[in-house]
């Protein structure tokens, strides 16, 4: 017998406003603004529980590589399932740990061979931080613990990585908890004058930078930068430039280079890593993300044969002591192994020089809208800006956008009024240009 009351079951969606705190949201938003239950995933696509599909355009998060679901991946956890889920990785090691390590090292070219995991990206730049702070303590120059970071940037939301995080919005509230960092200009190309390069601004940028190295080196640990794209702010993207002249004001003054690779690393920026771009290697690079495929919470930090030895020794507190309680857990590890393995099996980073491509020509249509200005590539992740002045409503913009993109079978999330679409490296041309032509329409409903 059908029971008539079932109508009025409270829904995923129902339930989940009720008992599901949700990231980065202001939860009364939802009274007026989708909350969507998915229930599966194939491929680029997500499917709700009415199945709806909608394309990931922004790989969930810019953590998806792959696809959802993919056979490769879901192979290898179901293999290592029936091995070991998690054992601790303290006096302890298993397989996927150590292959991954020596993939990693050789990706670096042996430049960062000693890797040391967490789980989620902020603790991988906690780990970054807390190694080079103690690293100069170890050094005999505890003085040497301030850090730099640039304007704009994001390294997350812990409150070592909040210190370094330049976005206003989620530092806010939390100022008083976090320590003093100096904050120097961004290399961000669109602050290029007429007449000037990206190159240009990358040298005054780093200009200005050598200013504070010359003043106060002695008392400085690390600069911890994102190589070639900022991405939580507003897809700032940069000149390679920067990074050699920031390695080589490193060098001179003693202070340790952070690369946070946690968004543009793993192939997003067209090479497996970004500093690659730049012929540079940093002293820290930290990764997560697309490490495991999105499948899995995995994050690490990659560092030298130099900084390892420097806390190798017979007392146990120069050792590192810091741990997560899934530190290079296995099924995160085999799942990160099948995505090198489909980097290397099938020459991903070769063909998504052809989907970028692709991609750049989805959006031609943006370069020659002129309420759009700053189109902007690099590798896989594509952006423009809004010019304001077409802007009715610029904080709601991003949410009328995202539900305007929805009503077009597409997943994006604009940050402010810059658009951009990070898709998995899985895309087909035609894919890629029915999201160039939805992302149009949305915005011409948004715009109207
Ligand atoms: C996302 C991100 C982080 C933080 O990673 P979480 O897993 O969200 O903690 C740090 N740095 C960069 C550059 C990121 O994009």
């Amino acid at each position: 017998m059908k029971v008539i009351s079932d109508l009025n079951q409270p829904t995923l969606v129902d339930r989940s406003l009720a008992a599901v705190w949700h990231p980065c949201t202001q939860m009364k938003h939802h009274e007026s603004f989708p909350l969507i239950a998915i229930t599966k995933g194939k491929g680029a696509w997500l499917y709700d529980e009415n199945g709806n599909a909608l394309l990931d355009c922004i790989s969930s998060w810019w953590t998806n590589l792959f696809g959802h679901s993919n056979d490769r991946i879901n192979q290898a956890i179901i293999e290592q399932l029936q091995k070991i889920e998690h054992v601790m990785l303290a006096g302890f090691t298993h397989q996927p740990v150590v292959e991954l390590s020596e993939k990693l090292s050789a990706l670096t070219h042996h430049h960062l061979g000693h890797v040391f995991y967490a789980s989620d990206g902020a603790s991988a730049v906690e780990i970054a931080l807390k190694m080079s702070h103690h690293f100069w303590q170890l050094k005999g120059k505890p003085q040497k613990k301030k850090f730099v970071c640039l304007e704009n940037g994001y390294h997350g939301e812990t409150l070592g990585a909040l210190a370094v995080t330049d976005v206003a919005i989620f530092r806010e509230a939390y100022g008083s908890l976090l320590q003093d960092v100096y904050t120097v200009r961004s290399p961000d190309a669109r602050q290029a004058q007429a007449g000037e390069s990206a190159e240009d601004v990358a040298k005054q940028a780093a200009k200005e930078l050598e200013q504070l190295f010359e003043k106060k080196h002695e008392h400085i640990a690390a600069i911890i930068v994102e190589p070639l794209v900022q991405c939580a702010g507003h897809m700032a993207m940069y000149s390679p430039e920067y990074l050699r002249l920031v390695r080589d004001l490193c060098d001179r003054y003693e202070i340790h280079l952070i690369a946070d690779e946690i968004a543009v690393g793993c192939g997003r920026s067209g090479r497996f890593f970004a500093c690659e771009h730049a012929g540079i290697w940093p002293d820290f690079l930290t990764l997560s993300k697309g490490i495991s495929g999105g499948y899995l919470p995995l994050s690490l930090c990659l560092t030298t044969e130099m900084i390892y030895r420097t806390f190798y020794s017979d007392q146990t507190q120069q050792g590192f002591l810091h741990s997560h309680s899934y530190t290079g857990n296995p099924l995160a590890c085999a799942a990160a192994l099948a995505c090198l393995e489909i980097f290397e099996t099938e020459q991903v980073l070769e063909k998504n020089q052809l989907r970028s491509q692709d991609l750049a020509n989805a959006f031609a249509w943006a370069k020659a809208d002129e309420r759009l200005e700053h189109w902007r590539q690099q590798g896989m992740i594509l952006a423009f800006d809004i010019q304001k002045s077409y802007l009715k409503n610029a904080s709601a913009f991003p949410r009328e956008m995202f539900a305007k993109s929805l009503e077009e079978g597409i997943l994006i999330r604009p940050i402010g009024n810059t658009i951009y679409v990070m898709p998995p490296y899985i895309l087909s041309t035609e894919e890629t240009l029915q999201m160039g032509k939805s992302v149009q329409r949305a915005l011409e409903k948004v715009l109207a």
